[in-house]
């Protein structure tokens, strides 16, 4: 009888150990649609067929993205909070209102002993991936956020900007640097595929990448690549991908610009969540910095998978923007949050130090 209630015992410590065990993700995959508010997803749905991969997140919430001095917030302000977990002023990368540098939850990741990684579909030296990498007092530092990339262990980036790399003021020849850190550096999308190891720096265009369609697959391939390359690391990654030009369409009030920038970060999404799906130790966490354009539909078709859209902005808005989250964890990313409350969950889940 003692014997089979310890048995009983052991058998409900295993259960229990596992589940709490299945609840830490190892991974981290973090999906940043630039401008991405609510109408941007809903048109590209109803367009869509009514359907987007993005949906198959349970998980859902808001991030209210004020920043410190501003209730409307710029990516460098926004990205700031959701690298860094600090509100900051307009235009800052990676710093504080004082003007002090703050750690990344990237930079955090790889100080951990986790593998890291960015992928954008604009110039990797841009507004959004600068907050994970670089700490400038201004967004318009793109040959200083290019040297920023070297002076940290980041083992993957692919976006544009190979110019802020080669052609600098300061005579500095970034790409010659980073090959002697054992970097492979590949200038087209794919050199970019045949890399699945070691540290790749992709710089696959001079300065920002087309917008879609004549950008291609850049995004969602090189966003598997990265995955690929990172996995390798036993104690896990962070990866930062970023569906850059959604932001685009929205200043330019260009709803079909809008559709198509989506539809290429939603199918990037459907192909992260694939791997999550599989892997069991990845969490998926998707938002955006800021809503662009004042969007809103003032009607549409349902049969047809059309949407009639109207812009109350040329710029963007301080309305929250959505979050959605898969895999162990999401359940940290629901209701209303703060943008700065991103970096301290991840870190916690991640148990960063
Ligand atoms: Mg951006
Ligand atoms: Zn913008």
């Amino acid at each position: 009888m003692l014997k089979r209630i310890s048995t009983l015992l052991l058998v409900t410590l295993i259960l229990f150990g596992s589940l709490s065990a299945a609840k830490r993700p190892k991974n981290v995959i973090f999906l940043i649609g630039d401008g991405m508010g609510m109408a941007h997803i809903y048109a590209t749905m109803v367009t869509n067929g009514n359907k987007l991969e993005l949906e198959r997140c349970k998980h859902v919430g808001y991030s209210k993205t004020y920043c410190a001095n501003r209730f409307v917030t710029d990516s460098g302000a926004g990205g700031t909070a959701l690298a860094t977990g600090v509100k900051t002023r307009y235009g800052m990368i990676g710093m504080n209102p004082d003007s002090v540098a703050v750690e990344s939850i990237l930079e955090q990741s790889d100080r951990n002993g986790l593998a890291t990684g960015i992928v954008v579909s604009c110039a990797v030296t841009y507004v959004t991936p600068a907050t994970f990498i670089a700490h400038q007092i201004n967004r318009k530092m793109y040959e200083e956020a290019a040297a920023d990339y070297l002076k940290t262990d980041i083992d993957v980036f692919i976006g544009g900007g190979r110019k802020y790399f080669e052609s600098r003021k300061d005579g500095r020849n970034l790409i010659q640097e980073l090959k002697d850190k054992q970097y492979q550096v590949a200038f087209d999308l794919d050199e970019v595929k045949k890399i699945n190891s070691g540290k790749l720096a992709g710089l696959i265009h001079e300065d920002q990448p087309p917008a879609m369609p004549e950008r291609g697959d850049l995004l969602p391939d090189a966003t598997m690549v990265a995955i690929d390359i990172l996995d390798n690391n036993k104690k896990g990654f962070f990866l930062m991908v970023e569906g850059s030009q959604i932001d685009w369409g929205g200043h330019s009030n260009d709803i079909d610009m809008i559709v198509r920038e989506m539809l290429d970060f939603d199918k990037t999404i459907g192909k992260v969540l694939d791997f999550a799906e599989k892997d069991g130790n990845t969490l998926v966490v998707i938002t955006a910095d800021h809503e662009c354009g004042g969007l809103t539909l003032v009607n549409g078709n349902m049969n047809e998978g059309k949407v009639k859209a109207h812009f109350s902005s040329k710029g963007h808005t301080g309305i929250p923007v959505p979050v959605f989250a898969f895999g162990p964890g999401a359940e940290e990313f629901t209701g209303f949050m703060e943008n700065i409350d991103f970096k301290g969950k991840i870190e916690k889940l991640l148990k960063l130090k």
